[in-house]
């Protein structure tokens, strides 16, 4: 993910491709399981350099329902603001509140896109995910896993006052 600072891209006008091969970076939110690639085009814009392109990984999530760990395909289409700022800089991340900022892409006399790949990573990664769309989840009741058949609470053989406790239970076990 890194490149010798072409003379090219530190000019208005200039432009530089870059494939990426290469491993999750470090800092990454979750369990990546392929190496990221893609390709993005950096330009000199004069004030800002844009970075175009796709990035592709997969990662291993947990189901929101069941808790199954499965794999997620992550396909992003990249259109980001950068700058030739050094990504170690203190000041690099001033504005990182604002959502325009910019990403920093320097380090020393390479182009590093880690950070960009990073920060694109953490904000396309879905917050919650499902093994599969029709996935069951657990009972609320016993846990049991209703993908893989039904339990004793869903034959409707409960006794009115045990239906009660059981619909009482999960919420005040979230209260806590
Ligand atoms: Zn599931
Ligand atoms: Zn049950």
């Amino acid at each position: 993910m890194r490149l010798s600072l072409d003379k090219n891209i530190t000019k208005q006008g200039g432009w530089v491709e870059v494939d990426i091969q290469s491993p999750p970076p470090a800092g990454s939110a979750s369990d990546y399981r392929d190496a990221v690639r893609g390709r993005i085009v950096l330009t000199n814009t004069g004030k800002i350099i844009t970075a175009e392109g796709w990035l592709h990984t997969s990662a291993t999530m947990q189901c929101g329902r069941c808790a199954r760990a499965h794999t997620v395909d992550i396909r992003i289409d990249v259109a980001e603001e950068c700058v030739l700022a050094e990504i170690d800089s203190p000041d690099a991340y001033y504005n990182e509140w604002a959502d325009e900022s910019p990403i920093p892409i320097r380090n020393g006399d390479q182009i590093d896109l880690s950070e960009l790949v990073r920060q694109l990573l953490n904000l396309h990664l879905p917050p919650r995910s499902l093994c599969r769309p029709e996935c069951r989840g657990l009972c609320p009741t016993c846990g049991q896993d209703l993908n893989e058949g039904d339990c004793a609470c869903s034959q409707g053989s409960i006794d009115p006052r045990l239906a009660a406790l059981a619909q009482f239970r999960p919420r005040a076990e979230s209260d806590k």
